[in-house]
């Protein structure tokens, strides 16, 4: 057989070759001033897990989750004391500087809260409703109704928020009722997605018959299952012209939710559905919360949507480098980035975009070393101890000897200043 460089006489169809389908274009929401939806770059969002009514230890994880580069976080505002607390959480950050808008997570007694603290409606950037726990019954329809009156009268959006844990059950018994009587054509799972849709988009459609217009509507349909979430959402995107915020529930801790999240909507996001994303993550006993923040920026990241911090390529490492040093490059360079990252951003515009690449030998060192802005090619087992650096494509040098970690973080540092500086 002939394995000459000869091209192919098929090309592969341009369509296989485009990438991600373009954005569903959804009726922008503002909140707080951070558009979501009508085209806006995807907007990242966290919670909190602190107890609202203890204000300084929200403030704290607000400001944290923000600094971290949460640009919209939700606060639980579950009982008096906690909606009391909600308009001094929010003096407080501003004292601080910190204007990021927040979100109140309402269940069960959310018109009551609403109405009796003026403050916090007012402090609100959004309210989060559930309409599977809003109230139950002839109460549902009514106690709905009066957070979206209060949200007409501070001029404030919601988020219509369906869970998979909290569904409307008689909508539900009422789907899998008539479906049964129709002979059964879908399966219970099928009817209980349909159930999590219509929910969504029968509320909307309440919210509109009081008086609210899409322009304020953003809707969610929540699921801890991939598959279900990638079903439920697919059908609310093909069926409604909302604003999204994706979000798998109870993704779960470390990487089992990290994967489950990232497998779930990364589907959607190539699809073009999400406006908005949040990570729900379980943190370790102790943990740090803005954990689901750095992962949902790296989402976004590595799937070309955002740029929100340079990213380090580094090969996986194998049998040819017995060596850790290119493990411990790699990983001291992304965390210096990060903390330099706040200064950086202000120094250097565009810094964000910088790639760097991180390489264990000269396999395939060298070929994704040219592919980064700057990269390392470190040597591998039985090699030459040199390690040749290219910038922008081309070698520029070789490091030896051993201080190789150091010069090339020296670099690294001198090519940001020449590249994004202002001089
Ligand atoms: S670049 Fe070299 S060390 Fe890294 S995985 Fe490939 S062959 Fe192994």
């Amino acid at each position: 057989m002939n394995m000459g460089n000869h091209a192919m006489d098929t090309m592969i169809k341009p369509q296989y070759l485009a990438g991600a389908l373009p954005r569903k274009i959804t009726t922008g929401v503002s909140v707080g001033g951070v558009t979501v939806g009508g085209g806006a770059p995807i907007v990242v969002q966290s919670m909190t897990n602190t107890d609202t009514a203890d204000i300084d230890a929200t403030v704290a994880q607000v400001a944290a989750l923000h600094t971290a580069g949460s640009e919209l976080v939700r606060i639980t505002v579950d009982r008096d004391e906690a909606a009391a607390a909600v308009p001094r959480i929010r003096d407080r950050l501003a004292r601080l500087g910190i204007d990021v808008p927040l979100i109140g997570d309402f269940h069960y007694i959310g018109h009551k809260l609403l109405a009796d603290h003026p403050d916090c409606a007012e402090a609100l950037a959004k309210y989060r409703i559930n309409p599977g726990n809003v109230g139950f019954k002839e109460k549902k329809d009514r106690q709905f109704g009066q957070i979206i009156e209060m949200a007409l009268k501070h001029d404030k959006p919601v988020r219509i928020g369906v869970n998979w844990g909290s569904l409307d059950q008689a909508l539900l018994t009422e789907l899998m009722d008539r479906n049964q009587d129709e002979g059964s054509p879908l399966t219970a799972i099928e009817v209980t997605r349909e159930a999590m849709v219509q929910s969504a988009l029968l509320s909307a459609n309440l919210a509109n018959e009081l008086g609210m217009d899409n322009d304020k509507i953003i809707l969610s349909v929540k699921v801890s299952q991939v598959q279900d979430l990638v079903a439920v959402y697919c059908a609310l995107a093909e069926r409604s012209n909302h604003a999204l915020h994706l979000g798998l529930t109870e993704a779960g801790m470390g990487t089992k939710g990290i994967v489950a999240s990232s497998a779930a909507m990364g589907i959607l996001l190539q699809q073009g559905i999400g406006d908005t994303v949040r990570i729900s993550l379980t943190p370790e006993p102790g943990g740090d919360r803005t954990r689901e923040v750095q992962v949902a920026q790296e989402l976004l990241q590595t799937m070309g949507f955002r740029s929100f911090l340079p990213i380090v390529a580094a090969c996986p490492g194998c049998g040819r480098t017995t060596s850790t040093v290119f493990q411990e490059l790699a990983s001291d360079i992304q965390n210096q980035i990060r903390r330099d990252m706040p200064e950086w951003k202000k120094k250097y515009p565009g810094v964000e975009e910088l790639k760097v690449a991180v390489m264990g030998c000269i396999v395939n060192g060298p070929g994704e070393s040219k592919h980064a802005d700057i990269g390392i090619s470190l040597p591998g087992t039985g090699e030459t101890p040199a390690a040749p650096v290219f910038i922008d494509g081309k070698k520029a040098r070789t490091l030896r000897g051993d201080n190789i970690a150091e010069e090339f973080q020296r670099l690294v540092h001198e090519y940001v200043e020449q590249r994004y500086g202002e001089g």
